[in-house]
Order: structure tokens, then C-alpha cells, then sequence
């Protein structure tokens, strides 16, 4: 699932469920399915399972709003492998590469997410869509589409109904 984030910076936040947690990277630009399109995700911490579908407006500090909505929700399979043999995603995780078959409500098929080096105590991936199902060459969903699949609401929404109240 993923998650579109508006905090000091809006960023998306994709989460993949792995041995009972959420699995998570902050991706500045969005997810893209075009396979020459490479965005930078650092991973952050594991969120737990009850996060997959939190909404919220909020405070941040300083006194400046931020929002949480659910950007896009789904299943997917993990299909990483190492010469021919399946890997368990644990392993991947930890190895640094991960490909994983999403089929969510606006991001499926395949995409890759590598480990490219550690910057400031953070884990720096690259994740990109692989060929196959779900390429889109000029489509930049996460630049186009800023309602939530759950509740069809912006992040600007949910803002301004937390300062009405
Ligand atoms: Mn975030």
C-alpha cells in the first residue's frame, strides 16, 4: 500500500506487508510506472499493521498542517530470485533487492526496489517499474492523482476540515 504524505515535504510513502509488518520507504517523488523512470526511496522505520489504513490531519511542529491519506491499497507477490531460485523477502530485504508484483487500485505490475548506499544513517533504494504489466511511459500518478482510494478526499481536504472543527 502507499501512502501520500504531506509533511516538511510531501512525499509518498510505500508500505509492503513483510512477516506481519509494514515494511516502509518514504519516496519523495511518488512511485512512477515508467520503467526509465528511477525514484530515490529511503526506507524508514516498519510501521505496524493497523497503519495500512490510517487518514489524518495533524499539527506539525511549528503549527503548520500535515495529512496522511491512503494514496493507493492492494495485495502483491513477492517474486525476487537469485539465479533462478526463489528468495524469501526477508532475505531480499536484507540483501537489498526486493521485486515485487503489485496489484493495487493505481500501481500493478512489477517493480524493483535496490539498495544503493546508506547516507546519513538512512538506507538510500532506487525503486523502478519493471516491464511487464502496469507500464504506463507517460503517466506520473503520483504527480496527477492526489485523492485518497479510500476516501476520495485530498490531503488539502483534510486539512481544511481539521482547521473547521
Ligand atoms: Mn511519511
Amino acid at each position: 500500500m502507499c501512502q501520500r504524505h504531506h509533511a516538511r515535504a510531501l512525499h509518498h510513502d510505500l508500505r509492503l506487508e513483510i512477516d506481519g509488518v509494514l515494511v516502509s520507504w518514504a519516496v519523495p517523488k511518488g512511485p512512477s510506472p515508467d520503467p526509465s523512470v528511477r525514484r530515490l526511496a529511503i526506507r524508514t522505520d516498519d510501521h505496524d499493521m493497523a497503519h495500512a489504513t490510517y487518514e489524518g490531519a495533524y499539527v506539525r511542529d511549528g503549527g503548520a498542517p500535515g495529512s496522511v491519506i491512503v494514496w493507493d491499497t492492494g495485495t502483491y507477490e513477492h517474486r525476487t530470485r537469485r539465479d533462478g531460485t526463489p528468495v524469501p523477502a526477508p532475505v531480499a530485504l536484507a540483501d537489498g533487492h526486493l521485486v515485487v508484483d503489485l496489484d493495487g487500485r493505481r500501481l500493478t505490475g512489477p517493480y524493483a526496489l535496490t539498495r544503493t548506499g546508506v547516507v546519513a544513517g538512512k538506507e538510500q533504494w532506487i525503486l523502478v517499474k519493471m516491464r511487464g504489466r502496469g507500464v504506463e511511459v507517460e503517466a506520473d500518478p503520483a504527480a496527477e492523482m492526489l485523492t485518497s482510494v479510500l476516501s476520495g478526499l485530498t490531503n488539502a481536504d483534510l486539512e481544511r476540515q481539521a482547521q473547521a472543527r
